[in-house]
């Protein structure tokens, strides 16, 4: 059994698009152990995307990121990390396969609905940067 760090994005947070992005992740058996809607600061959205530091996207990025509210979640299953970047999609929702979340929710390649962690070792470090381990259950 692994575990995964997903966010939902400003831009799916807005248009109410939680609990259709969180039906599309149960029913591919991954299971929502921890949950919480909060609002990144910019610094803190920098500190979570530091890998991409230097990147041309960077600062839309971490703008869009503290734009508006986001839900956080640690997702359980067999294969979570693989199963969850399944479900996502593609980043680009042009490239992203039908029925997934970015095919069918996404705007664009940067506010692109979710966030996935993409190997054990960020997802670890994912899931200790949002929750306490109190709040893993
Ligand atoms: P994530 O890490 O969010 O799960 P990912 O692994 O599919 O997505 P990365 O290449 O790690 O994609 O990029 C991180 C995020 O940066 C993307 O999800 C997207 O929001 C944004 N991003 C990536 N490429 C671009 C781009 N060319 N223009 C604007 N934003 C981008
Ligand atoms: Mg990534």
């Amino acid at each position: 059994i692994e575990r995964t760090l997903s966010i939902i994005k400003p831009d799916a947070t807005r248009r109410n698009l939680t609990g259709r992005i969180n039906a599309k992740f149960e029913e591919a058996g991954l299971r929502i152990i921890a949950q919480k809607r909060i609002r990144l600061t910019k610094e803190q959205a920098e500190q979570f995307y530091a890998v991409h530091r230097g990147r041309p996207f960077f600062a839309e990025l971490t703008e869009f990121m503290a734009s508006g509210p986001v839900v956080v979640q640690v997702l359980e299953g067999e294969n979570a990390i693989l199963k969850n970047r399944e479900v996502m999609g593609a980043t680009n929702p042009k490239d992203a396969a039908p029925g997934t979340i970015r095919a069918e929710f996404a705007e664009s390649v940067g506010e692109n609905s979710v966030h996935g962690s993409d190997a054990p070792e960020t997802a670890a470090q994912e899931i200790a940067f949002f929750f306490a381990g109190i709040e893993l259950v």
